[in-house]
């Protein structure tokens, strides 16, 4: 996809002057993208005094944030001191970038760490959203226990407490069915004025907004993006938002802006499968393991559940049977998506390791052998063969099988934007008004493909960067009368 001269008209309206415009709606911050990052950044704008309008492509908030198990990584937060967890953004930071190979900003990385305790207390306090510390498992990768969130795991819940924050403002107004199809920036200048949004399927408006932000998330959901930037997931099974089309990533690029990082994604190996629901990688951390139709382990699944998701891809049919016990099927019982899989019958029950062969259609003896060897690594009598050294005790009956397939998320590539969330252009120089955070902005989850990312990167980028765009942009606002 060439978005040069051609297709420019296309994603800008370029205006001589802005005072020769008969614009619709004016606001201090216009805001487009109604997930995480959005409402995050409605609710610092507005809570620092501005004017907020939020347009929502879709019918309603949410977009993959309400997808998501609500999981926000934060350093030095109160939950953790009160459970003696003893961290800092330092280590956050470095467990980022270890994980990426040191394929994001540093700088950028280390004060995004450093924001994330802020955010967390801040929606605890200030926006009355309750969240926890999550305690009975460590994510791969994160050196503490560090992950934040509400009860239910569940990003749905998550957004219905951001739009409940947002109704005790009355300076933020909203317009579901909304999607900005054009950003209006000043031709001499390149300065961004606003935005042409369709307001109900009905006309184009014209949106003025002293500020700008982009929170319209990646690209997952445009397939010829994807062949572009991530060929391997092109066909793949997507799992994110429909509304996830990439046109933020497009208005930066015409204007100029730098793109980084467009290879990385997040994917996930544990998706129900055909119920397209998500089985969660809790299941694997409290002990469980992955076969293939041969019966057989594969790879370490405990790597990291979003590379895991290309091993599983690479299996016949590009699934996996999921295998794990009682232990892990209590211990997983609070997620709302496991109580999905359960609702859905995803979730199947067996005494014996030979009946869970049988119903998944997979050789008993060879199911038997490799569940064996997989007991024994698990009581330390041999190493594991495949490498895996995070074992929970040895796999007890009743044991519980679920077949399982690998999905793309979300992307990580987009915007480079500074600490302040403005977005720069190649040769580092800003676009006025224009701030970007969440997946229209470039992640911290490497340079390419899926194994960069640390888990809950995604919510990192879209509610601390929300927060920080949100106040940076209303502060520029009314610092301007
Ligand atoms: C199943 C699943 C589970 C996940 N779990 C976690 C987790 O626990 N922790 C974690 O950190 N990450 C998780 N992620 C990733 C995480 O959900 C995302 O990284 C994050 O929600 C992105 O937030 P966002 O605000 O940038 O985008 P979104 O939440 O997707 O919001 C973008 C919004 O912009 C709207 N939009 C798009 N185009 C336009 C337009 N032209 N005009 C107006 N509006 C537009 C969309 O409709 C959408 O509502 C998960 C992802 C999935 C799919």
């Amino acid at each position: 996809m060439n978005i040069h001269s051609a297709r420019i008209d296309d994603l800008i309206l370029f205006v001589d002057n802005p005072e020769d415009v008969s614009w619709d709606v004016e606001a201090d911050v216009l805001i487009i993208g109604g997930g995480g990052c959005g409402l995050v950044a409605a609710l610092a704008a507005s809570e620092k005094g501005a004017h907020v309008f939020l347009v929502e492509k879709e019918k309603a908030a949410g977009g993959n944030t309400s997808l998501s198990q609500a999981m926000v990584p934060a350093a030095g937060t109160s939950f953790q001191k009160d459970a003696g967890i003893d961290d800092s953004t330092e280590l956050m930071a470095e467990d980022i970038l270890k994980k990426n190979k040191k394929g994001s900003d540093s700088e950028l990385t280390r004060h995004v760490a450093a924001e994330s305790s802020r955010l967390v207390e801040w929606l605890d306090t200030n926006m009355g959203i309750r969240l926890e510390l999550v305690t009975d498992f460590i994510y791969p990768g994160h050196s503490r226990l560090r992950i934040h969130a509400n009860k239910t795991r569940k990003g749905a819940h998550l957004v219905n407490d951001l739009l409940q924050a947002t109704g005790r403002y009355d300076h933020i107004d909203v317009a579901y069915n909304a999607p900005a199809k054009r950003i209006v920036a000043e031709r001499k200048t390149g300065a961004v004025l606003g935005a042409e949004v369709e307001i109900g399927g009905v006309g184009r408006n014209l949106a003025r907004a002293r500020k700008t932000i982009l929170a319209l998330n990646g690209f997952g959901a445009n397939r010829k993006m994807l062949a572009r930037y991530i060929p391997e997931m092109k066909d793949a099974y997507y799992f994110g938002h429909e509304g996830n089309t990439g046109e933020g990533i497009l208005w930066g690029e015409a204007l100029g802006a730098e793109l980084e990082n467009m290879g990385a994604y997040q994917a996930h190996g544990s998706v129900a499968h055909p119920h397209g629901t998500l089985l969660t990688f809790a299941t694997i951390s409290f002990g469980g393991y992955h076969v293939n139709l041969q019966g057989k382990r594969f790879v370490n699944e405990y790597h990291g559940y979003s590379e895991h998701a290309l091993d599983v891809l690479a299996q016949e049919q590009g699934v996996a049977i999921s295998v794990f016990d009682e232990r892990c099927y209590q211990a997983v019982l609070g997620f709302e998506d496991f109580q999905q899989c359960i609702r859905m019958g995803a979730i199947k029950k067996f005494d014996h390791i030979r009946d869970l062969a049988k119903v998944f259609r997979v050789s008993e003896e060879e199911m038997e052998k490799t569940h064996e060897a997989f007991q024994k690594a698990a009581l330390g009598e041999s190493a594991d063969p495949l490498g895996r050294k995070d074992f929970n005790g040895p796999l007890k009956p009743p044991l519980y099988g679920v077949k399982v397939t690998g999905a793309l998320f979300h992307t990580q590539g987009g915007l480079k934007i500074n600490k302040d969330a403005q977005v720069l252009r190649k040769d580092g120089s800003v676009i006025a008004n224009l701030y970007a955070g969440g997946g229209t902005a470039v992640g911290f989850s490497g340079k390419a493909g899926p194994a960069g990312y640390l888990s809950a990167n995604g919510l990192l980028a879209a509610l601390v960067l929300g927060k920080v765009a949100g106040e940076k942009a209303a502060e520029a606002a009314l610092a301007q009368g």
